[in-house]
């Protein structure tokens, strides 16, 4: 038996901790790859009940599943495009993120066949080059949208962008991208434009960077307890807790049912270690697809005990930044990767 358990109180107290940091302004749970593999709905649910504003994903499924779930708080989706299924976006109130004239027209098409003006955010890149509106589109695109705005179409509620390196206030590329941020609001309010909602921060820009904050930041895997900047403690908690129950032990040795099909990365095999009998022993030989081997030593392991593979850290077990670390990866990498092989349990409240 093998199983990650997902403390929702967890999230709630980091949606919190989070909340404050943004003061006045609104928080957005960022919950796309299936919440960062915690459970979209069961995330998102815990996020909104503890004050979160907004819910962020990314593609056309991810925000369909939470209005299916019956969530109703805006959601926001940033890589939709022309091809996604329009219609069914603005029935379901869905916010969508733009960055393209071609993107803007086909939603613009879509509001003219509903009688209605339909809410986007445009999204601009400031330096970062991973999507968005690039700044030698920025007059046109603003003044499209302007004139779908006089049309009766479109209202451009927010203007956005992502902040890269914010874990390193330091960064140059920080006070660069914030500055073409302030040019595009500029260029967005010469064109006529009001976005009320502007935001640029992800969860180390919410944490530690006042003037990237704006009206809304984006929480990713802060919300998720892991702390966006090494090292620094933010009072986060970790949400999410591997464990498997040994299906084979003697000889010094004890067969876990965990392997790289539940997402474990092979690069733990002979680095990393799991917690067992409230030791932590390692993990011996390759991780293969459906199992791992941990040496066990002189400790008395039997079938059925029980041994952590990352949790928070709590009880002296691993956490997920540290097996990432042994995996050559990051949490981030680690946690989407957990598949849906591994039955996720969800925990109302922390566990004593
Ligand atoms: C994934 C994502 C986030 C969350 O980032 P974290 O660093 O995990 O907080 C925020 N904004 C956008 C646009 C994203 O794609």
């Amino acid at each position: 038996m093998a199983e990650a358990t997902v403390d929702l109180g967890a999230i709630a107290h980091n949606t919190r901790v989070l909340k404050r940091a943004m003061g006045q302004a609104g928080l957005m749970a960022v919950v796309k790859a299936d919440g960062f593999g915690h459970g979209a709905v069961p995330a998102a649910r815990a996020a909104v009940a503890a004050g979160a504003d907004w819910l962020g994903v990314t593609s056309a499924m991810e925000a369909m599943q939470l209005r299916e779930a019956g969530l109703d708080a805006p959601v926001l989706a940033w890589m939709c495009g022309p091809q996604d299924d329009l219609a069914a976006l603005a029935e379901a109130g869905v916010t969508l993120s733009v960055a393209t004239l071609s993107h803007l027209d086909a939603i613009a098409a879509e509001a003219s066949r509903r009688g209605v003006a339909l809410d986007v955010h445009i999204k601009a890149d400031t330096g970062l080059s991973r999507g968005g509106a690039t700044r030698n589109t920025w007059p046109e695109l603003f003044g499209w949208a302007r004139k779908y705005e006089t049309g009766g179409q479109i209202r451009v509620r927010g203007l956005w962008s992502h902040l890269a390196n914010a874990e390193d206030p330091g960064a140059e590329s920080l006070a660069a991208q914030q500055s073409a941020f302030a040019e595009a609001v500029e260029l967005a309010r010469a064109a006529g434009l009001a976005p009320d909602v502007l935001h640029l921060a992800n969860s180390a820009g919410i944490l530690q960077v006042p003037s990237a904050r704006f009206d809304l930041g984006r929480a990713g895997i802060a919300l998720y307890g892991v702390p966006p900047v090494p090292g620094v403690d933010f009072d986060l908690r970790p949400a999410m807790t591997v464990r498997a129950r040994v299906v084979q032990a003697g000889d010094g040795r004890a067969v876990l049912p965990l392997g790289f099909g539940y997402g474990v990365p092979r690069g733990l095999g002979g680095v990393a270690e799991v917690l067992i009998h409230g030791v932590r022993r390692p993990i011996s030989g390759p991780v293969s697809m459906d199992h791992l081997v941990i040496d066990t030593g002189e400790l008395p392991v039997t079938e059925g005990d029980e041994a952590v593979l990352f949790g928070s850290g709590a009880r002296g077990e691993p956490t997920v930044v540290e097996q990432a670390e042994h995996a050559g990866t990051n949490a981030h990498e680690l946690l989407t990767g957990i598949g849906v092989r591994l039955p996720r349990r969800h925990l109302l409240h922390t566990e004593a």
